[in-house]
């Protein structure tokens, strides 16, 4: 009886969300991020509906783009820049930003919807930020389980904002279409140390702040960036990196950057480097979602504490070293699946 009214309750909410209904889907994007049992069993049916529902039905394309650079390069200033641009092209924009910071509070960034003060009052656009779960970058499987519930919701334009600290941009680049970076002005000369590698994941490359007291130090680091470009490396064959001038105050290239992203989309539609991308992201979520459910049956398997507890002593009393016991843990745990 419980479990038809159960699911009952799931059908409803993932109806509502389908409709478009903001309330129903900060919920769900709420209940998805908990990490009380009780709730994630309740997100896990949810998911299922609503992944089912999105395979069932005929759904308008959606563009997932990711977008990351370093802290205050401007990219809650661009996103909010390039995100009206979207609306006036008539996607219905999506917002979710990940803030490693955010490990400390535990809490989300609030800074963002305050931030992005144009975007967040229109009808069309909806901003989350997200708590990033101790994950580095704040990049998990749960934001790819969000970015379907937004695609439910009729987002067709899921922008994904985190903060570039050279470590997780690779992580977000394998779940978006299309990755932009932005570049501070003045950050040219560091291209052929640590940032040689990030670039390597831009599919877009931007320099912002091209405008005012920054202009001529922008126009230096995109010319330097030029220059270098052919040194990127990209994986879809032939395609050349683009490098644009952009500023997010003025709005001055934001088009620009978009037909850009557009371009390369197109690209990579023409000779199935799109698919072969999405069929990326999809393992990329199978091998994420794995490991959480791995790493949650560690903790809530019914022999865990005492197993634990037990390891614990024989490594103190030296019968068993370090690595032994860590490995007895995990093997005992997954043979008693
Ligand atoms: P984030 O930390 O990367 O999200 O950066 P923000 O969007 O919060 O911007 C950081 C600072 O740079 C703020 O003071 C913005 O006003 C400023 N800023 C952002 N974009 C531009 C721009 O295009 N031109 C200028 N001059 N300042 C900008």
């Amino acid at each position: 009886m419980k479990k038809d009214s159960d699911h009952a309750v799931i059908l409803k909410w993932i109806n509502s969300i389908e409709k478009g209904q903001i309330r129903s889907l900060s919920r769900a994007i709420t209940l998805l991020e908990s990490t009380r049992i009780e709730d994630q069993n309740q997100a896990r049916n949810l998911l299922e509906g609503a992944l089912e529902r999105l395979n069932k039905t005929d759904r308008i394309p959606t563009t997932r783009i990711g977008i990351s650079g370093p802290p205050g390069v401007g990219k809650s200033s661009y996103i909010e820049s390039l995100g009206m641009h979207l609306l006036s092209l008539g996607f219905r924009v999506c917002v979710l930003a990940v803030d490693p910071s955010s490990r400390v509070s535990g809490g989300s960034i609030l800074g963002d919807k305050i931030r992005m003060e144009r975007l967040s009052t229109q009808a069309n656009a909806f901003i989350r930020p997200s708590p990033s779960q101790q994950i580095l970058g704040g990049v998990t499987h749960t934001t790819q389980s969000i970015m379907s519930l937004c695609e439910l919701a009729g987002y067709s334009a899921i922008l994904i904002e985190t903060v570039g600290i050279g470590q997780n941009e690779g992580a977000v680049a394998d779940m978006v279409d299309c990755f932009i970076l932005l570049n501070q002005p003045g950050s040219g000369d560091e291209l052929q140390g640590i940032k040689r590698g990030v670039l390597e994941f831009a599919d877009v490359l931007l320099v912002n702040k091209m405008d005012g007291a920054t202009k001529y130090l922008a126009q230096q680091t995109l010319q330097s960036l030029q220059s270098t470009s052919q040194l990127i490396n990209h994986s879809l064959k032939n395609y050349q990196v683009p490098i644009i001038g952009v500023s997010s105050v003025e709005e001055t290239g934001i088009s620009e950057s978009w037909q850009a992203v557009a371009k390369f989309l197109e690209q990579a539609k023409s000779i199935g480097y799109f698919k072969h991308k999405r069929q990326l992201q999809q393992e990329q979520w199978f091998k994420k979602l794995s490991e959480f459910y791995w790493l949650q049956h560690l903790h809530t398997a019914k022999h865990s504490r005492h197993l634990k507890n037990t390891l614990l002593k024989e490594m103190q009393l030296g019968k068993k070293s370090i690595l032994e016991a860590a490995q007895e843990f995990t093997r005992t745990l997954l043979n008693n699946r």
